[in-house]
């Protein structure tokens, strides 16, 4: 039997695990469920391939786009893995069963709709099963945002395959989500796993609004030459904002829902190709835009939420290289978000309140940027991380440096 090392280095050519890809591959290998909750991108999936190569038979892997399955498949295949799909683009899948009950399957891909078929159940319990693979597992809960009734069905399955390991995975963060997950899939709580929501390379700054103006001039002069977006609350304060930096010789446009839909492409195609380009942009910018040098994220005001602060900082920095999230807020951004609580019932007027509670104990923390931010995600607390405004100058230095300047000027 191969070591998973083996299986990564041989098979998939990386030198290395990734955060907590090894700790769920080693427990998934010994027979052990888990809940791996990672952010997109983070590499869940080598959580369940590299198992499926050291476990003996095929791994069983649920998905819910057929698009999303055939480039797994089509991936796999390239790393010389026996792996093949079947949902409602696959034929009839007769090749496919023969070659899972002949033993010559690593992974074997399904459609929901697939697994919860009777005559599929059979098959499977007759079949040599290496493990059971849940992805986009958030699609299990009516908490989710993609709920798919068909999920429902999978706990029936699995529990077809005594002492056979279900993973299942999922970049959620919602706590509701994953005590659902766990519970509709029949994994123990204590195998949940969050991690990978770290972006060690992303500089968190966060500064009280004096005068957001010139904070924001001030902040691009020390990003000259580099490319970046500025968020801003409205669509006035966009158009503002870019046209001062303009005034300022920076190479800015803006970008908001007001724009004709020719000039918000223009806008942002320029932006993906340029170099140091500032995009003064409200929160309609920024999806499905791929821009790996994106060096600094500047927010003008209060972000709606944490999930939001982490969604757009972690624009910056896709590459790998440095790059800085630089917030400003204010007292009016407090008493503005304040205001949008109130609406919908109790329950969500105190999930709302907490949201924002949290959100504000990361602006005034004096210590690591990196403990609110992670702990938030359900991850352990860091230690200080030496990458954020408060590791790299601790607030209780600055005040003393600062009486000791006034001590010594007086
Ligand atoms: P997720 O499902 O969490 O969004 P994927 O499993 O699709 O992420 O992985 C994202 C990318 O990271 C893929 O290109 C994958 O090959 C790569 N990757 C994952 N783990 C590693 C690793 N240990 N070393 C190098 N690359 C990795
Ligand atoms: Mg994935």
């Amino acid at each position: 039997m191969r070591s998973p090392e083996q299986v990564l280095h041989e098979v998939f050519g990386f030198p290395s695990f990734r955060g907590q890809q090894e700790g769920i591959v080693r427990d998934v290998c010994a027979g052990l469920d888990a809940l791996a909750i990672m952010p997109t991108g983070a590499g869940k999936s080598l959580c369940y391939q590299v198992p499926a190569l050291v476990r003996p038979g095929c791994a069983l892997v649920v998905s819910p786009l057929i698009a999303l399955m055939n480039d797994q498949v089509r991936a796999l295949r390239a790393y010389g893995v026996r792996a093949a799909a079947l949902n409602s683009q696959s034929g009839d899948g007769g090749e496919t069963i023969d070659a899972l009950q002949n033993g010559q399957l690593d992974l074997l891909y399904v459609a929901p709709e697939r697994a919860a078929m009777p005559g599929f159940r059979q098959l499977i319990a007759r079949s040599d099963i290496a493990l059971v693979a849940i992805d986009e597992a958030h699609c299990v809960s009516q908490w989710g945002h993609d709920f798919r009734p068909e999920y429902r069905q999978l706990r029936a399955l699995c529990d077809l395959l005594p002492g056979t390991p279900r993973i299942a995975l999922t970049a959620t963060a919602d706590v509701a989500t994953r005590a659902d997950i766990l519970d509709q899939l029949g994994i123990a709580p204590d195998r949940m796993v969050v991690a990978g929501f770290d972006r060690p390379n992303i500089r968190y700054e966060v500064a009280p609004k004096v005068n957001a103006a010139k904070q924001l001039l001030a902040f691009l002069d020390t990003q000259r030459g580099r490319s970046g977006i500025v968020y801003a609350s409205t669509r006035s304060q966009t158009d503002k904002t870019a046209a001062a930096l303009v005034a300022h010789g920076i190479n800015a446009r803006a970008y908001h829902a007001g724009l004709d839909g020719v000039e918000r492409a223009r806008n942002q195609d320029a932006f993906v190709r340029a170099e140091d380009m500032v995009m003064v942009a409200t929160i309609a910018f920024g999806m499905g835009i791929d821009k790996p040098d994106v060096r600094f994220v500047a927010h003008l005001g209060l972000p709606k939420s944490i999930e939001a602060y982490y969604q757009e900082t972690g624009r910056a920095g896709r590459d790998g290289d440095p790059a800085v999230a630089h917030l400003l807020y204010g007292a009016d951004d407090i008493a503005r978000a304040r205001g949008f609580i109130g609406e919908g019932g109790a329950e969500k007027i105190a999930a709302d309140t907490a949201r924002l509670n949290a959100l504000i104990a990361f602006c005034e923390t004096s210590g690591c940027r990196r403990v609110p931010l992670l702990t938030y995600f359900g991850e352990p607390a860091p230690p200080p991380c030496g990458n954020c405004d408060t590791c790299l100058s601790p607030p209780a230095m600055r005040d003393a440096t600062e009486a000791a300047r006034k001590l010594l000027s007086a």
